[in-house]
């Protein structure tokens, strides 16, 4: 599999419902990320598909594409469906049972994760309210000095 280079590449033109985008050229009908791989790169080959590396079918970076048959472009596709569909564990490798499992808007959620967070965000407010004690402490302490010299 080729080494995808730099940021995706969009045209002005608005993708279509299945989310590539299609220009008219010369009384043709044409996929853009195929036009625009034709005019920088070459002739794709016959049989071939382009395989979007990034996964973003509005995206006509040449070097984002990669002339692939048919079937290695279906199989990459359901490889990645597959692979976040059975995901059973977090980033962090806790599994996502039905308890350790929270639904968000975004998607799931671990609970020890979560906890975890709250934990740090509890810890850094303690630090940080020690630190405004310390603090008025020492004022207090400084006028105290002031009014008895
Ligand atoms: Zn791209
Ligand atoms: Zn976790």
């Amino acid at each position: 599999m080729k080494q995808m280079k730099g940021e995706c590449r969009f045209l002005p033109n608005k993708p279509r419902r299945d989310g590539y985008v299609s220009l008219t050229r010369g009384g043709g009908y044409f996929y853009a990320h195929r036009y625009v791989y034709e005019q920088e790169v070459g002739p794709i080959p016959d049989g071939l598909t382009l395989d979007h590396l990034c996964r973003n079918r509005a995206c006509v970076n040449p070097d984002h594409l990669e002339p692939v048959t048919m079937r290695v472009n279906t199989l990459r596709g359901e490889t990645i469906t597959a692979r976040n569909a059975a995901k059973t564990r977090c980033d962090k490798g806790h599994e996502f049972t039905p308890e350790n499992t929270m639904r968000k808007p975004d998607g799931r959620r671990c609970r020890v994760c979560q906890r975890a967070s709250e934990a740090r965000y509890y810890e850094r407010n303690k630090e940080a309210a020690k630190e405004r004690h310390r603090r008025y402490y020492h004022r207090k302490k400084a006028e105290k000095e002031a009014q008895n010299a």
